[in-house]
């Protein structure tokens, strides 16, 4: 989901040691001014469904042309609209039901290590069972096994995927609706809070670490093992339709899908890596991350592959071998540089980066509660190159698994260009957060590695 909007009031405890940015939240001390802040929430919550749907009715039926799309609104404005808006069908909620139930299913069955997360606002490590992997090769090789026995063909959801990403417009805007409600009247534990603004609330969240009983970790369900889940599900099921419709799936498809579920793989080997990233220890379970991760990560993430169906570009095994690789390398770099970090923060700075002891800063900040605490930054490795390194990887890995579409159309190239948007904006907002966190030591860290992501330019 495009970031614009910082929450998280800071404060500092006026000793030289900064204070956690706090559960409430003032717009004076954000990322960006308040009203362009409210005004980009307010549009974000408006313009998200619809442009879903267009993006799926452009890549599907319009030929993967936004200018038909633009034409065909132009003529036929708000009408356009609701005309071709898919009704969510039963067969489409009986779908997402089932996929969820699933999914919750292996979440609370499958065993795990117990993992801690990050230290919270108020003090609090959540406990995680780690069986990210466990449930990624159950499901995939669940939904290949019913395919490959006959029981039920991946393209039907490919058919009815505009009643999908419909019904799942109007179910995850109500999940999020009962998060807001439950913040409220049932919060999980002490990092909760109201803005004050019940629009705010809804869009960013009112819990940090929402719970069903003691383990079912709602964050965990719609981050990691619906939407990413998700989209690897589709991806498959995008190049089973291609298969069904062509009678063979094209190297665009084939380069395109490989690299998607390398970097989604590779995501859930890593997840209890990801429960220490801003989505699960900063940003609160809202409208931004919950809906984004239910509904955009589905739809949005997935859109290069999705205009492959009906677009089989053929590249020629050098090409398609050299995209392959590159884009292999790519996620290789973005994975190495969240390795490096995890392994530093580990093991307390004892270990080897680049085969040297590590340059660090032993950071001390207060928590929401007035205790004192330390962390390590990393200063050397990855993170001495620039202070988000990982994401100009992540944005090019991006652009290897859009680029097998070529040049035809631009909407295979939406999801790279909404990526880059989101990350440099990231980037800012999570320098923002660590400066009120950290206060001087991350000036001491700015100083050190002074670039946000693209060294010597950015
Ligand atoms: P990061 O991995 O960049 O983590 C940021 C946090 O790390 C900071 O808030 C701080 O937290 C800590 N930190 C910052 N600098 C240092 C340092 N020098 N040494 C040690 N710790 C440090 O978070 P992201 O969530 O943005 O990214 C995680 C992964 O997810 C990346 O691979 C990214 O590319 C990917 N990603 C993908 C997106 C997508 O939509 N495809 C969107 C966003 C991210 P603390 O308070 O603990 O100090």
């Amino acid at each position: 989901m495009g970031a614009a909007v910082e929450r998280k009031r800071s404060s500092n405890a006026g000793n030289g040691v900064s204070k956690q940015p706090s559960m409430q939240t003032t717009a004076e001390d954000a990322a960006h001014s308040p009203v362009l802040a409210y005004a980009s929430m307010l549009g974000l919550l408006l313009s998200c469904p619809p442009f879903v749907i267009l993006l799926w009715y452009s890549l599907v039926h319009m030929d993967g042309s936004a200018l038909k799309t633009w034409e065909f609104l132009r003529d036929e404005g708000l009408q356009g609209l609701i005309k071709i808006w898919p009704s969510p069908s039963l067969i489409a909620w009986k779908l997402i039901a089932g996929y969820a139930a699933f999914e919750a299913a292996l979440q609370v069955l499958l065993p795990g290590k117990e993992v801690l997360g990050p230290i919270s606002p108020m003090g609090n490590r959540p406990v995680y069972r780690e069986n990210g992997v466990a449930a990624y090769l159950c499901t995939i090789l669940v939904y290949l096994l019913v395919w490959r026995l006959g029981w039920f063909n991946p393209a039907t959801v490919y058919d009815h995927l505009g009643e999908v990403f419909s019904a799942l417009i109007v179910g995850s805007l109500v999940f999020c609706m009962l998060l807001y409600i439950k913040g409220h009247v049932a919060p999980s534990s002490a990092d909760s809070g109201s803005s004050g603004d019940p629009i705010i609330d809804f869009y960013w969240g009112m819990e940090l670490y929402p719970r069903i009983g003691k383990y079912f970790d709602i964050k965990v369900f719609t981050n990691c093992r619906f939407g990413m889940m998700g989209w690897a599900v589709l991806a498959i099921t995008y190049c089973i339709k291609q298969y069904e419709v062509q009678g063979k799936v094209a190297d665009s498809m084939l380069v395109s899908t490989a690299l998607m579920l390398i970097y989604i793989t590779k995501f859930f080997w890593w997840e209890s890596g990801y429960w220490n990233t801003m989505d699960i220890a900063h940003d609160r379970a809202g409208f931004y991350i919950c809906w984004g991760c239910l509904v955009w990560v589905p739809s949005v993430y997935t859109s290069p592959a999705m205009y492959l169906v009906n677009h089989p570009v053929t590249l020629g095994s050098q090409v398609a071998l050299s995209i392959f690789l590159a884009g292999v390398a790519c996620i290789y770099i973005n994975y190495d540089c969240d390795r490096q970090r995890q392994v530093f923060r580990r093991t307390n700075g004892k270990c080897n980066i680049w085969g040297k002891p590590p340059s660090k800063i032993d950071a001390v900040y207060v928590t929401e509660t007035g205790e004192t605490k330390s962390s390590l930054l990393l200063c050397s490795g990855w993170w001495g190159i620039s202070r988000h390194f990982h994401y100009m990887w992540e944005i090019l890995a991006a652009f290897f698994w859009s680029v097998p579409a070529l040049f035809s159309h631009f909407l295979p190239y939406f999801y790279v260009i909404f990526l880059t948007i989101l990350l440099f904006d990231r980037s800012k907002r999570d320098d923002h957060r660590c400066k009120s966190k950290y206060g001087k030591y991350w000036a001491a860290y700015c100083k050190k590695v002074p670039y946000k992501i693209v060294p010597w330019v950015y």
